[in-house]
């Protein structure tokens, strides 16, 4: 495994980070021994880098971090864990849900903590409680080593918090994707230019960059008929100079194998592989998917429709264009209260996506689509 010196933290990270977010699950809970053998697997190759989240796994992420790294030497890992700041109501709130996450942890301190999921308005509640004085202060306690903030939002917003307060690292959605299509050039331009170290998350997009329609796909497989879809992402995205440490949340043995293939000896891109991704992003342009990571933040919907489902199965439907796989996906497989049909539009899951989708109108959209496809 690659690894980085970041020499404003003074410490050496792995290329690589595991994400514990998309954890394999088995009857809606975590596959524990499974998921333990990946954990050990990637410790083992140098992938000692495990990032975690109050609400992952609807809590059970932290526990299941807690049990399985005891097995290794505190010391020898890096762990990181983030406030999450929806659920701050007053500021007495913040010691509670810290301490909760040490104990589920079953760790003394963090490595690395973060204000969950930034945007305009989650600011608005930083300032409001002084969640960045919360930090800071566990920080000088030793509790916390280094403190940055996850963030969904414009450049605007991002320069305006990112220069109010001192920062050890931001977390950043940087991928090829994003690069063209959406801000993420300027979001990591801001970093450089405040001399902040960038950790990257989503570089395969929620897996959306990880397999195409077979005409994208071909340019990469031409190219390069071994190295998987996923690398290439991997690889753009480990060839930006500020980018200190690349999150993946693997859920398969293939995958983490694939990943810690990709980051040994990484290959940065080169010019001409630069030309064929610019290519292949405007031939995904074209597919005009809805820019949902599966990151799960708007769930649970009430009235029980599963959104990322949806937009799961509408994803590939547009780029497989395969009707039949697309209605048993989502007429057989899926219990009618949980399609997009059954959306009653109380717009509670808005404000929670990080991808700013507006839920209620694509799933709508998304479900007169799968009706006008329906087999009989
Ligand atoms: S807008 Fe629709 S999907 Fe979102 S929470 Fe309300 S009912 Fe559920
Ligand atoms: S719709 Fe938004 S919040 Fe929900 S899973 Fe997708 S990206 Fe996450």
């Amino acid at each position: 495994m690659d690894r980085k010196f970041i020499e404003k933290l003074g410490v050496s990270l792995p290329r690589l980070g595991y994400g514990c977010m998309r954890l394999p699950e088995k009857e809606g809970t975590i596959d524990f021994e499974y998921a333990k053998k990946l954990i050990h697997h990637a410790y083992n190759q140098g992938v000692n880098y495990f990032d975690t989240a109050y609400n992952y796994h609807g809590g059970e992420s932290e526990t299941f971090l807690g049990q399985v790294l005891k097995d290794f030497d505190r010391e020898s890992y890096f762990l990181t864990s983030k406030l999450p700041v929806w659920k701050v109501k007053e500021e007495k709130d913040a010691e509670k849900l810290f301490n909760e996450q040490l104990q589920k942890c079953n760790t003394e301190y963090f490595d690395f903590y973060l204000l969950h999921s930034l945007n305009k308005r989650s600011i608005e509640t930083v300032e409001k409680f002084n969640l960045y004085d919360f930090i800071a202060k566990k920080k000088a306690e030793g509790k916390i080593k280094h403190i940055g903030f996850s963030f969904h939002d414009n450049n605007d917003v991002l320069k305006k918090f990112a220069a109010a307060h001192e920062w050890d690292f931001i977390q950043l959605q940087i991928n090829y994707w994003d690069w063209e299509v959406d801000d993420a050039k300027s979001l990591y331009e801001t970093l450089e230019k405040l001399n902040i170290p960038c950790f990257v998350m989503e570089p395969v997009r929620g897996g959306f960059l990880a397999s195409f329609a077979p005409h994208a796909m071909k340019r990469f497989k031409d190219h390069n008929p071994n190295a998987s879809i996923a690398s290439w992402a991997l690889r753009w995205v480990g060839s930006l100079p500020n980018v200190a440490l690349i999150l993946s949340g693997m859920s398969d043995m293939d995958q983490l194998k694939d990943n810690i293939e990709t980051f040994t000896n990484l290959k940065t891109i080169n010019p001409d592989e630069q030309k064929i991704i610019h290519q292949v992003v405007e031939d995904l342009k074209k597919i005009n998917p809805v820019p949902c990571t599966s990151c799960r933040y708007c769930m649970d919907c009430e009235f029980g429709v599963n959104i990322p489902k949806v937009f799961e199965i509408y994803n590939d439907y547009k780029k497989s264009e395969n009707k039949a796989i697309a209605n048993r996906s989502y007429f057989t497989f899926m219990k009618e209260e949980q399609q997009g049909g059954n959306c009653q539009q109380c717009g509670v899951c808005i404000p929670k996506c990080p991808q700013h989708i507006n839920i209620p109108e694509e799933l709508g959209k998304i479900h007169e689509e799968m009706l006008s496809i329906r087999s009989n």
